[in-house]
This record gives structure tokens, sequence and C-alpha cells, in this order.
């Protein structure tokens, strides 16, 4: 990835695009990339950083979603299970399999009924037979601290985990092709438009700089998620969508070790949740709320949806004792869906949605998982504005491309060449030894500090600690303690003095009490 510098929005190099993707979440990033294959020009504005909005705050999970089974939502798994197999396929490692496990409650005949019909079901839309049965013993093997007093016996099956902003930084990357570019922190503030009423590009305002621009497109997409109502009103178009936050507790992998994922019933309403290892944490999710708050802020867990997530983990958990203590951070997305009304949030559709007014393309909804549908239902959506450009490129850039590093272990090169495909031996040359070290405590490796922050568009501490590797999430206080080392490590390349240095500790440290802090589930 380029660093454009402060003059970004004048240094384009174009003044009228095909395409302007609003919104660089994996919705955009998956337009972007699309756009690019079929040889259209495009140009994505993110108004923070990459991934910033509901993308890094998923469940991590590349899933058909078993659960929206249980609601019926057919449609929604048969897309999400083709989608997982397509993008296991394409991004080897970086979307990996997961075994999961659904342990079914003691008493509880048809809940074993139900999942016996929903995970032959799911077996049928990947084509393949997986899941299998497993006695209490078979599922103890596998989660050894799974209650022995709330389980009777249990499946196994498959599905895939993911570390989500690392996905739309690669699928961002995959598409900047042909001059197609895509910046962080610029807003589109407003639609430009013709005398008869067609949007015709966007207002943009560089959130870094102060600096504004016309931009001309043929078409603007809204892959705004939660915020998408707000450029459609833009056009004085209805609020359609509603938004549902859903919060993660995230614990020590030391505290709460765990191989495979886990599939639970809440013990009080049976709604489904999960809980599953990721880069050495356990995560555990999710609750389903209408928010309230305002999209300016970041989304926080609030101390009543702490108490509910550990209900549960402590009814399924029972002998480990987990308490508020024992949880390291949390984080919180909101999700957009199409309001009908429904009085149970979780009942919502997770279907996704394409509107076409007057060359505003708006796509929303739909899931991590699915971004590829979604993009592809959004072009074709944005056909009578765009002429050609139907038949696409086949994806560039598999990781298993990517020549083998052989001076590095194994599992260390099958998890750089996941996230930084094709660039990942550039990473590896340009690393001094002592930076192929593992940050104490987690997987990730002080090079890709300094590779991140040197090429990935890293405008704040907070976009490198957060999102381009996750130290926010796997470390004790988002990693405090080493805030020294990444500064030695990524400063060279930053080029902040001291005074930036010090706004910028301040403002994670900020950033991460007020919405990644375990304190905030405490009454
Ligand atoms: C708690 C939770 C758990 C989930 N778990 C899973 C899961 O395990 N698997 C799965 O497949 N899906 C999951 N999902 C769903 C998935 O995370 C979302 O569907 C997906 O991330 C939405 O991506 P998006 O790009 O549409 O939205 P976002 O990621 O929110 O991106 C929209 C972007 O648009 C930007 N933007 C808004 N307005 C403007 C503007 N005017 N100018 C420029 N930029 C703008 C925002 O800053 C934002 O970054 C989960 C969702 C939630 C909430």
């Amino acid at each position: 990835m380029t660093s454009d510098g402060p003059r970004r929005l004048s240094v384009l190099p174009k003044t009228t695009w095909d395409v302007i993707v609003v919104g660089g979440g994996i919705t955009g990033a998956g337009v972007f990339e699309l756009a690019g294959r079929r040889g259209l020009s495009c140009l994505l504005l993110e108004q923070g950083d990459f991934a910033s909005g509901t993308s890094s705050k998923s469940g991590k999970l590349v899933h058909g979603g078993i659960r929206y089974l249980k609601q019926g939502q057919f449609q929604t798994t048969w897309h999400s299970v083709r989608e997982r197999e397509r993008l296991l396929k394409r991004f080897p490692g970086l979307v990996a399999p997961l075994t999961f496990l659904y342990p079914i409650r003691r008493g509880s005949p048809t809940g074993r009924l139900l999942a016996k019909i929903g995970l032959s079901l799911y077996d049928l839309m990947a084509g393949r037979r997986d899941h299998r049965h497993l006695s209490l013993e078979g599922l103890l093997a596998l989660a050894p601290s799974l209650s022995q007093s709330a389980t009777h016996d249990g499946y196994s099956f498959h599905d895939a985990l993911t570390d989500d902003a690392r996905l739309v930084l690669r699928v961002i990357e995959a598409g900047r092709v042909g001059g197609n570019a895509a910046l962080n922190y610029v807003a589109a503030r407003d639609l430009l438009r013709t005398i008869q009423g067609e949007v015709r590009g966007v207002a943009a305002e560089d959130i870094l700089t102060g600096a504004s621009a016309e931009i001309e497109a043929r078409v603007v997409i809204n892959a705004a998620g939660a915020w998408t109502d707000d450029l459609r009103a833009r056009l004085g178009l209805s609020r359609r969508l509603r938004r549902l936050r859903g919060s993660h507790l995230v614990f020590s992998g030391k505290k709460f070790p765990l191989r495979a994922a886990v599939g639970l019933a809440g013990p009080v309403d049976s709604r489904s949740m999960y809980v599953l290892p990721w880069e050495g944490v356990t995560l555990m999710g999710t609750t389903d709320l209408d928010h309230q708050g305002s999209l300016d802020q970041e989304p926080s867990i609030t101390p009543v949806e702490g108490d509910y997530l550990l209900t549960t983990i402590r009814h399924w958990f029972e002998d480990l004792d987990l308490t508020e203590a024992d949880v390291m951070s949390t984080f919180a997305g909101v999700r957009p869906v199409v309001d009908t009304g429904k009085a149970d949030p979780s009942k919502e559709s997770r279907e996704h949605v394409v509107w076409a007014d007057q060359g505003l393309v708006t796509v929303t909804g739909g899931k991590l998982t699915t971004f590829g549908l979604l993009a592809r239902d959004a072009l074709a959506a944005a056909g009578p504005w765009l002429d050609g450009g139907d038949g696409a490129r086949p994806p560039e850039e598999e990781a298993s491309d990517v020549p083998p590093a052989p001076a590095l272990d194994p599992s260390v090169w099958t998890r750089l060449a996941a996230r930084y495909g094709r660039r990942a031996p550039a990473l590896v040359e340009a690393a001094p030894s002592r930076d192929l070290e593992a940050v104490p405590g987690t997987d990730v490796l002080w090079a890709e500090l300094s590779w991140a922050a040197g090429r990935e568009d890293v405008r704040h501490l907070d976009d490198l600690l957060l999102r381009r590797v996750r130290l926010g999430l796997l470390l004790p206080e988002g990693g405090a303690d080493l805030l020294d080392r990444v500064q030695a490590a990524a400063g060279p390349v930053l080029g902040w003095d001291e005074d930036r240095w010090r706004q910028e500790r301040e403002r994670y440290g900020r950033l991460w009490r007020c919405h990644y802090s375990p304190e905030l589930i405490r009454p």
C-alpha cells in the first residue's frame, strides 16, 4: 500500500471515476476489488481507518451461520456456506478451517433433534458430509473445560475463522490495480447531483488535513454499513435500517484454553452464542441489542451485556470459575439490518439488500462471509450507469502463489503469507532478524509492526495496534506495557516526533479505555 502524503485528494490520478465506493469495511473493499477486476476505474473513500467500523468487530467467523437455520433464514445460510467455501480456497491461512462443537444440554432431547436436522442441512448445502455425533467423552477430549453437569452429548462440524480487519486490508490491497485508489480518513460529506437530480459524485473531505474536493463518478456505491441511511438521507430517502449492537468478551488463552469453537445456547433464553480460540486468546460473543448511541463514537459493551455473556460462559464452563477479573478486553460492533420492526432483534433477517436510487447504489446487511456476493449484486445494480465491465478477471494474488521463505519456521511463514500475501517475502527481507521474533504473549512479529507502519496507510497508533495487528485485543491493557518497544519498531518509518507520539499514545489509551477495556463491564 502507498503512503500518499498530505495532499491525498489533489494528487488522485483521476477527477472522474467509473465508481466511487463510500465505506472501507469488508463490503466496500469487496466492491472496490471486484470493480478493479472488471476493468472499471474505482475510488474508495473511508472516513476513518479501513475496517474501523463493524468489520474489525465481528465474531471472526467465516461461516454458514447454523443459528440462522434455526430462525428459518435458509437463504442466508445457503449463500454463506457457498461463500465460506470460496474464501477458504482464496485466502488459505487467513480464512482457516475451524472445528466447531455443539454441545447438547442435559434434559434437552428436542435440542439434539434440532441440531441433527440443522447440521444435516448444513452439510447438504456444503455438498459434503461433515458433522459427527460425539459422546460426552468425545466432547471433553476436544473441550476439556466444558461443564459435565450442563452437557449430555453433542456434535462436531467445521466452519472457518479469520482476522476480519486483515481480510479487509487484503481485499483492498488486491483492488489497487490500474490506478484505482483507496483512501482512509476521507469522508464523503455530500452527494453531487446533476440538474435532473442524478448522483454524479461526492463532495469529499480529508479528515486529516481538512482539504476538500468534488470528485465525479458515473455511479456512487454506498457501502457505509451502519451509516448507510445517512448518505441515503442526502437524497431525501427515508431510513430503512435498524442498528444492532453485538459485544464480545476476550479471555486470555492461558486462563481459558480452547482448541475448538463451541456453540452455546443461552441458559435463560436459549439464544445461540459461541466461544472460540483466536490468535491465542478466547473470544466469547455475542449480544444483539438495539444500538441507541451516536455512530460518531465507537460502540462499547455495557455491564448488562457483560453480565449476560458471563452468565452463559459460567453455565457451560462452570469449573473454570470465570469472573469479570478474567476478561482481558472487550469489543462491540454495530450491525446494519433492514428494520422490519421485529420485537426480537435476533429475528431480523441477516440477508443483504441492494437499492438503486438516482445513481446511488446502496448495499448493506449481509455478513463478513458474504462480502463477495454483496459486491457482485452491488455492481449488477450499478449496471445501468456503467457500460461494459461484466467479465471479471479471476482474483489475483493467492497466498499459495507466494514463494516459501526457507529461513523461517513454517508456522510463522504460514501466518505471514496469509496476512500479507505476495508482500510477505518483502516483509521478511526488510526485517532485522531480531524483529522476526514474536511480541511476547502473541504470535504477532515485531516485523509486522514496522512493515504495517510503513506500507499500510497507518495514520494513527490505533490503526496499527487495533487493526493492522490486533495487539489491542490480545494483550492486557491493550499492550500498554509494550508501547516503548512499539515506538522503537514503528517510529523510524512513521516519522512522528516525540510530541506526536505522546498525543498518539494518549489517544490510543483513551480509545482503549472507552471502547475495549474490561472495566466497561463493571457495574
Ligand atoms: C457483533 C457482530 C458479530 C459479527 N460476527 C460476524 C461473523 O462472525 N461472521 C460474519 O460473517 N459476519 C459477522 N458479522 C457481520 C459483519 O461484521 C458485517 O456484516 C460486516 O462487517 C459489515 O461490513 P460493512 O463494510 O458493510 O460495514 P462496516 O465495516 O461498518 O464499514 C462501513 C464503513 O463505512 C464508513 N463510512 C460511513 N459513512 C461514510 C462516509 N460518509 N464517508 C466515508 N466512509 C464512511 C465507516 O467508517 C465504516 O468503516 C458480525 C456483526 C456484528 C455486529
